[in-house]
């Protein structure tokens, strides 16, 4: 057995990466994404990089880049150190006999592990993972929650530059009603030349969904995302049932076992997959793959990632037979700042997987140093 492989260092950095413009949640904004990297180094000279991100902080799913690393540099690195980076499985079965629930750190830990192996052998990251059955994902781009015209004249800038054809609009932030109003008056302004999305985000409850959704149906809306709380999904059983559009799965969707008992429940006719909060790559794609087995295809959803973590999503989302439903992999986009050395390709509405062993991705020291948190 080659010893190269064993994992001598695990570090951590904080950055604070400037965005373009604040983006702006039901509940939260933030014109700045904080971003933990995970740097797993091998006895043979190799580093993976791994990336802990939730979308501003803890609203969405109680973890925090603050909360990843206490728990990587506390809990998890003593479990790898001395052990083999190609023993993925494994080691992440003895992390989480130390770590119960924290699925954003663990996948930033479980990405690193898979790059620093698929680096080791001179290989990407999606051939660990069976190999890619398409080599690009469409990508969406994420409407905030202001004003319609405000939303309208920034959809069609991105239609003129051709880079996105789909638009998903951050719902929940007001009045119901009026916020309906909102996104009436955007896809009505979209309708034939784009796909309008909404993403309620959890915030309604049953009836107010009952209620109010069935208008942004007749109106054109193409897809509803997470109308009702994660926990809530024979609500969200009812409403699939009740709307004439699909209904994807987010807060709701965390584990292989939710999406079983979503399917079960015919609760999703989509499934938003994000590496980040299911812990990883290989919980991904089995998620994946109980979403084929049911019918239900999945989504190549997003946690707002550099690039490093953004390439992670693409190897998934292009290695999982069953991510047939595009993504909203938009966030270096986003970012005001290049974290790569090499940015990673968006041509035709479609983000391209990277050449180069591992993520394909190399992090700019000289970025890393600048936006470092102290
Ligand atoms: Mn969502």
């Amino acid at each position: 057995m080659n010893d190269d492989l064993r994992i001598d260092r695990v570090e951590t950095v904080v950055v604070d990466v400037p965005l373009r413009r604040p983006h702006r949640f039901a509940r939260a904004a933030m014109d700045a994404q904080p971003v933990l990297y995970v740097f797993v180094r091998t006895s043979g000279g190799v580093t993976g990089t791994g990336e802990g991100v939730v979308p501003a902080g803890p609203w969405w799913g109680g973890e925090s880049v603050e909360t990843m690393q206490v728990i990587v540099e506390r809990y998890v690195a003593p479990v790898l150190l001395g052990r083999r980076v190609d023993e993925v499985g494994p080691l992440m079965r003895d992390v989480t006999d130390v770590v119960a629930a924290n699925l954003f750190a663990k996948a930033a830990v479980e990405v690193a592990l898979h790059d620093a192996w698929a680096r080791a052998l001179g290989v990407p990251v999606h051939a660990l993972l069976g190999g890619a059955v398409r080599t690009s994902v469409p990508v969406t781009w994420a409407l905030g929650t202001e004003p319609a015209p405000v939303v309208v004249e920034e959809a069609l800038a991105k239609l003129d530059a051709g880079l996105h054809g789909t638009f998903k609009l951050k719902m929940g932030a007001l009045d119901p009603a009026v916020d309906v109003a909102r996104v009436e008056a955007v896809a009505d302004k979209l309708a034939g030349v784009a796909g309008v999305r909404v993403d309620l985000n959890a915030r309604w409850d049953r009836l107010t969904a009952l209620t109010h959704l069935p208008r942004l149906a007749e109106a054109g809306v193409e897809m509803v995302e997470q109308p009702v709380p994660g926990n809530e999904i024979e609500a969200l059983a009812e409403i699939n049932a009740r709307l004439p559009i699909p209904v994807m799965a987010d807060e709701s969707l965390r584990t292989p076992t939710d999406a079983l008992r979503l399917a079960r429940l015919g609760a999703a006719d989509v499934f938003a997959v994000k590496t980040t909060k299911c812990g990883g790559l290989r919980a991904s794609l089995e998620i994946a793959a109980v979403g084929a087995a049911a019918g239900v295809p999945t989504h190549g959803a997003t946690s707002i990632e550099s690039p490093v973590g953004t390439a992670a999503s693409l190897h998934f989302a292009c290695a999982a037979p069953g991510a047939t439903w595009g993504s909203e992999l938009f966030g270096p986009l986003l970012m005001a700042e290049e974290m790569a050395v090499e940015p990673l390709r968006y041509a035709d509405g479609h983000l391209h997987l990277p050449a180069g062993p591992g993520l394909g991705v190399e992090l700019d020291p000289d970025k890393v140093r600048a936006f470092r948190r102290d």
